[in-house]
């Protein structure tokens, strides 16, 4: 099956093919880690999750290299701390790990690396002197600065002239640059501020962010990756920038593929911290499970703006209750393991196309309801219906949803109040289980959670049926 995706830098859908089937490379703008994520941000990171387990399914695991990098030193990072008191550390330690608590109850695997921006100074200061002495770069009242006229096709990601730039600069230009477009590699730290000295070339200071990611990636994946990945807002400057650095430097391109995420909104304004308008993934974690957020961020394609409201939430609480009673069922009477994905595969390798993935698990549920009505009513499952479960289930865990044990799901944060009507069916399934094994004591707990709720249950000679009292 091959896997297109569609490249912001060629503005087309590609195959893709990475250079070596056996290291995938994939690179991802991390978080500057002084806040909590909003679920804007996990859009981006949820995005690049599909990906790297649609490549893990291609390549295999162990080919597939993704680094999701945290930057670690940054202005906003310097005035958390100096309103707090506490040290730089104190800060990024603790938002990096409440960042990776945050996706990973989203299911976003871990990245198979996280370097930090501070751990790489020494390879800043490559590209820099490099860079200086290529005479791309020059040193201006304690700056580093990129000229951007040195460069031929700079531009060429966003699209952007550098007429454009520097005729539509209505903001003063800063003394210290050559050009309106040029941009900052290094610059000087204020008095309390965080300073590093590593080379006689150029003044003690610290990075600018953009040659953060510069160095990092051809540190720890090489000069060329496959694929660099983040939200739209980063295409100009900061992966414009990123291009601009590593292949003047390189003299080879930096990555092959560009995927950009379009935002994730409220209402019509993008969710972002200035202006305001943020939901934190964090706070929604404590209403709703992680996987009814991620099934809510993939309901529309990755390059499609995203509104986000509380009914989106509702109805991927409804997808997942019905998938998890379908998985409760074939827990118990699945006999195969076929690895395969009833074709779905085809919707989600073109680029991505998770809406029409889903549009296709629903479609073939119809047939996996029915497969679970056999089941109901005690009936053997030939080999077809055992495939169907199974292919229904590996396609949910393909995007990186239905990893749960399905008890756990009922029982859990099922959090809207009351129970669905898929928790109510797979309660009744489970009963009708533990009555069969003599399993007494929780077969009382189904009855007093259905008690509780005030769910009326009777028991005929066809089932079980309900009803709210
Ligand atoms: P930041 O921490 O702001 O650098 O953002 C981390 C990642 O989230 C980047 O890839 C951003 O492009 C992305 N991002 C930020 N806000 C949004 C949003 N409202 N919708 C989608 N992606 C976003
Ligand atoms: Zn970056």
């Amino acid at each position: 099956m091959e896997l297109t995706l569609y490249n912001s830098l060629t503005r087309k859908k590609e195959a893709f093919k990475p250079a070596d089937s056996k290291r995938v490379t994939m690179y991802n703008c991390g978080p500057t880690v002084y806040s909590y994520a909003h679920i804007g941000n996990a859009r981006a990171a949820v995005v690049a999750d599909v990906l790297f387990r649609v490549l893990r399914h291609i390549y295999g695991e162990d080919h597939v290299v993704y680094a999701r990098n945290l930057t670690d030193i940054d202005d906003k990072i310097i005035k958390a701390a100096q309103e707090l008191g506490v040290p730089i550390e104190e800060i990024t330690e603790k938002y990096a790990r409440i960042y990776n608590e945050d996706l990973a109850a989203l299911n976003c695997l871990a990245p198979t690396m996280q370097p930090k921006a501070t751990d790489h100074i020494e390879q800043m200061s490559d590209i820099i002197v490099e860079l200086l002495d290529k005479e791309i770069a020059y040193i201006s009242e304690g700056h580093v600065l990129f000229d951007v006229t040195k460069m031929k096709d700079y531009g060429k990601l966003s699209g952007r002239k550098l007429d454009d730039n520097l005729a539509g600069a209505r903001v003063e230009v800063a003394s210290y640059k050559k050009n309106a477009g040029d941009f900052v590699l290094w610059k000087p730290s204020k008095k309390d501020e965080p300073s590093w000295n590593p080379s006689n070339r150029f003044p003690p200071g610290r990075p600018g962010w953009h040659l953060e990611c510069s160095a990092m990636i051809k540190e720890q994946l090489g000069d060329t990756i496959d694929i660099h990945l983040g939200g739209v807002d980063l295409k100009f400057p900061h992966h414009e920038n990123e291009i601009a650095q590593s292949e003047c430097a390189n003299e080879k391109p930096l990555a092959k593929f560009w995927v950009h995420n379009e935002f994730l909104n409220m209402g019509k304004d993008k969710m972002s911290k200035s202006v305001g308008n943020v939901v934190l993934v964090h706070d929604l974690l404590k209403d709703w499970d992680g996987e009814v957020i991620r099934l809510a961020l993939l309901k529309a394609h990755y390059r499609s703006e995203l509104v986000w409201s509380d009914d989106l939430l509702k109805e991927s609480k409804e997808n997942l209750d019905h998938a998890y009673r379908y998985k409760f069922a074939a827990m118990e009477f699945q006999k195969i393991n076929t690895g395969t994905l009833f074709g779905f595969d085809i919707s989600l390798f073109n680029d991505l196309g998770t809406p029409e993935a889903f549009k296709d698990i629903i479609f073939h549920s119809g047939f996996v309801s029915q497969v679970v009505q056999r089941i109901d009513k005690g009936k053997d499952l030939s080999w077809a219906d055992a495939k169907a479960l199974d292919e229904y289930i590996n396609s949910w865990n393909l995007l990186g949803l239905l990893q749960k044990d399905p008890e756990e799901w009922f029982r859990g944060k099922g959090k809207d109040g009351g129970l669905s009507d898929g928790e109510i069916e797979a309660l009744i399934l489970e009963r009708t289980e533990v009555r069969a094994a003599k399993n007494w004591a929780r077969a009382d707990e189904i009855r007093d959670v259905f008690a509780e709720e005030n769910i009326i249950l009777e028991d005929g000679k066809d089932g079980t049926t309900w009803r709210r009292g």
